[in-house]
């Protein structure tokens, strides 16, 4: 049995709002009636205004970006913008240094796409002189996918610097946005993004089974281009999303979730008073674990405010540590692969408080202590 209070310290799914969740419980609706189009072009121009594209917005910015709404998890996000936006004689650069960037090398080789890789460590920053150097000598280079902030470990890379690299060099800029979008900087105009994937259910405090690309429309592949995908085919979604339409059934529940989850952030200042909030949250922690001699896998100033990782502590195993903590309502989320039994995650996503937070801070040294 689950308890009705459990605090999500993993990255997504979150712990939702009364308001969100509430707002599951409206009135069924067919996917095919004027309402449901009207709730589905919300959600577009709602998820554009969340960095300034929107109505709102510059009216150029309208014209250059969409967003195009599908039903399934961040991966599926992931997998249509990579599949439906390299075309068949582009050439895409991924880099790698964590989970999420080599599951976007995995998309590329099953859909045949030609493409190289810049891998580093877990941990690693991203070398930028290897990158450079690597672009020098592959001049075929059309598309570069990266992962903003990289979850296995909690880095932010340097998206900034990334996207100045491929303007200079024309290169289009993919980015796994998943689990930023709402809580870090995206400057899709300065930064020349083409494409951005992302989902309801992680910085947005959305319920999961919605997720999403923003990309510039002229990214598109042209009409008669045979997709590599059908139900991920990101031009069909865009195709009949612009006339109010969905090629395939939508998760209508999830979308009324979606739509409350963007007004109530909009409500409380959007993306920036949410990293200012996770921030907070973040450091809280960081501060409250140092004091009782547990590290930070990353140095101050490489994370993300949205997830840190830390080193485990001593004497505990991943599976003690969590169990302990889950006895006491918090689930902490392990690491990936060859970090899972050296660190823990935590992540501040979703409708989470300082009290819980600081109660977290308390429960942890109480466990040490009695170790
Ligand atoms: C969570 C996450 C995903 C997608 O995971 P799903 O389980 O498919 O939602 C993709 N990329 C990053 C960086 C993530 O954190």
């Amino acid at each position: 049995m689950t308890n009705d209070k459990m605090i999500l310290l993993n990255p997504g799914p979150v712990n939702l709002s009364d308001r969100v969740r509430n707002a599951l419980l409206r009135p069924d609706l067919c996917h095919r009636e004027v309402e449901f189009s009207q709730l589905q072009s919300r959600i577009r121009e709602q998820l554009l205004q969340v960095y300034g594209l929107g109505s709102v917005g510059v009216a150029d910015h309208r014209h250059r970006w969409a967003a195009v709404l599908l039903t399934g998890s961040g991966t599926a996000a992931m997998e249509a913008m990579i599949s439906s936006l390299v075309p068949a004689d582009g050439k895409l650069l991924v880099i790698e240094n964590g989970v999420y960037g080599e599951r976007l090398s995995k998309i590329a080789k099953i859909h045949g796409i030609d493409y190289i890789t810049l891998s580093h460590p877990w941990n690693a920053e991203i070398d930028i002189n290897g990158l450079v150097k690597l672009l020098d000598e592959n001049t075929d280079i059309t598309h570069l996918a990266v992962v903003h902030h990289e979850t296995t470990t909690g880095r932010l890379n340097n998206l900034a610097e990334l996207a100045s690299i491929c303007q200079e060099r024309r290169i289009k800029l993919l980015v796994d946005a998943v689990s930023s979008f709402g809580a870090e900087e995206l400057n899709f105009a300065d930064w020349g993004i083409t494409a951005c994937a992302a989902t309801a259910n992680k910085c947005l405090h959305g319920v999961p089974g919605v997720s999403f690309v923003i990309l510039q429309r002229d990214a598109l592949p042209l009409v008669d281009a045979i997709p590599r995908t059908l139900y991920l085919d990101l031009a069909t979604y865009y195709q009949q999303q612009e006339r109010g339409g969905t090629p395939f059934t939508q998760s209508v529940q999830t979308f009324y979730a979606l739509t409350e989850a963007l007004q109530e952030m909009a409500e409380a200042g959007g993306w920036r008073a949410r990293h200012s909030h996770y921030n907070q949250l973040a450091s809280l922690v960081r501060d409250g674990l140092a004091s009782i001699g547990i590290k930070p896998l990353l140095p101050l100033g490489s994370s993300s405010v949205v997830l840190n990782a830390y080193d485990l502590p001593d004497g505990f195993s991943y599976e003690e540590f969590h169990d302990q903590l889950k006895a006491q309502d918090y689930i902490i989320y392990s690491g990936q692969g060859n970090l899972a039994q050296s660190i823990f995650r935590v992540s501040t996503m979703g409708a989470i408080t300082h009290a819980d937070m600081e109660r977290f801070v308390g429960i942890v040294k109480q466990i040490i202590d009695r170790s």
